[in-house]
């Protein structure tokens, strides 16, 4: 998750993790559901799924046994991949094999002022010869994660530190921009001097630029960049957009005084699969009207939740907006609020064991597996109620003034006004 998100973020859920399931054994014994809310908030669960079947795995068909070999890491273990098969290879057995992640392409591009697009498969076939060639026989594991450091502290993204770097020695980026400053110098102060001309510079491989599928194309250089030029990435393309409407429906609980949600959890085997959701659909139409939208939702609620709500009304609270990896979602969010609950079991009156999908009521939706845009979207039924919250009660408070004022003047409206926030901030305590 290191890759992904800041080691600040990832510190708590590992060692929240490693206290739960502090071996492979103990991670096999867990249940889906268990991962998944330890891993919540933390997105890409694909990656936690993917830990805990890897573990099931290695006890249920490998004898308990991790297998050793980058090779073996990548074949036998589900989600396993190149990168993660040579760091756990290297590090943890000392195999000899380099690792490629975005800190060591950019190091690597940079070293041999590689201006090809990185996420090119050729490209990509370079940088990992290249880590391959590179990497300490004795300690492998350290080395790899020395390139990646030092992506990340030192050969970083915008502001490389060049002058400190323990590289710079044999660094071409380095040498290749250095050349291009001092023969600036030199032009300025009116030396003779050859002026380095990127389009016939020779790359790495020692050929013309032009004939060169590895080298940066002249047109592609700016010289204000310097080292930056490397890596070299393609344009990325506009995230899909895609549209959901979704049914925040809830229900006070007067046994306990909360609110309720009822949440859906997602089926199948895609991205978000597993998770607990407000149940929602995706339309074709940005600006379906309020009446088509509850119709489908409504629908959608009987057909997948057997859930029939379709008498009550649904208030259109917001859109909330989420970026997942390559697709935009928004989600246009109705609030449907059904009446409160008497009993503390707060037994579901809504579906039963012949419910298409896995559906409960929750109160502290935090408590259970969710995304980010669930979370989102929980972010905006709360402003949404407070914003009501504070209305109802500056509302009756003006009608009061109002009346206090023409029979009894200021003295008594400021009572009133006192009297009302009084109220107001007993609520909020209580909310
Ligand atoms: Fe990166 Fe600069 Fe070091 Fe080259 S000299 S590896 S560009 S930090």
């Amino acid at each position: 998750m290191c890759q992904q998100t800041q080691v600040a973020t990832v510190i708590d859920y590992y060692n929240r993790w490693m206290k739960r399931w502090p071996t492979v054994q103990s991670l096999a014994t867990a249940t889906i559901e268990e991962v998944n809310e330890m891993w919540s908030g933390l997105g890409y669960y694909s990656r936690g799924r993917r830990l805990w079947e890897g573990a099931k795995k290695v006890v249920d068909e490998l004898d308990g046994q991790m297998p050793k070999t980058a090779d073996s890491l990548q074949k036998l273990l589900p989600g396993v991949g190149r990168y993660t098969s040579c760091a756990i290879a290297s590090i943890s057995f000392g195999e000899r094999v380099g690792v490629v992640d975005g800190n060591v392409i950019r190091v690597m591009s940079r070293l041999r002022a590689i201006g090809a697009e990185s996420q090119q498969p050729a490209t990509m076939d370079r940088f990992w010869s290249l880590a391959d060639q590179v990497v300490d026989p004795d300690r492998p594991g350290d080395c790899n994660q020395a390139l990646m450091e030092l992506g990340a502290t030192v050969c970083s993204p915008k502001t490389p530190s060049c002058s400190t770097c323990p590289l710079q020695s044999v660094c071409k980026a380095y040498s290749m921009t250095k050349s291009t400053r001092s023969s600036s110098c030199q032009k300025f102060f009116s030396l003779s001097s050859p002026s380095p001309d990127v389009k016939k510079r020779r790359g790495a491989t020692g050929k013309d630029s032009s004939e060169c599928g590895l080298c940066i194309p002249a047109d592609q250089w700016d010289s204000s960049a310097g080292v930056c030029n490397f890596p070299r990435k393609a344009k990325k393309k506009a995230p899909l957009k895609e549209d959901y409407v979704t049914a925040v429906v809830s229900r006070h609980c007067v046994a306990t005084g909360g609110n309720e949600y009822f949440l859906a959890k997602r089926r199948g085997e895609g991205l978000l699969a597993g998770l607990w959701e407000f149940p929602c659909l995706q339309v074709a139409d940005s600006s379906l009207s309020q009446k088509a939208s509850h119709k489908l939702l409504t629908e959608h609620l009987r057909d997948a939740c057997a859930v029939d709500i379709r008498s009550l009304k649904s208030t259109l609270l917001g859109e909330v907006s989420h970026t997942f990896s390559h697709r935009l979602h928004t989600y246009h969010v109705y609030s449907i609020q059904l009446a409160a609950m008497k009993s503390e079991s707060c037994t579901d009156e809504l579906g039963d064991s012949t419910q298409q999908q896995s559906v409960q009521w929750v109160e502290d939706i935090n408590s259970v597996a969710i995304s980010t845009a669930v979370r989102k979207i929980m972010a905006l039924v709360t402003t949404s109620t407070s914003k009501k919250k504070t209305a109802s009660s500056a509302t009756p408070a003006k009608r009061k003034h109002a009346t206090k004022d023409t029979a009894g003047g200021s003295s008594n409206a400021k009572r009133t006004k006192t009297a009302t926030l009084d109220s107001f901030v007993k609520k909020e305590k209580k909310a």
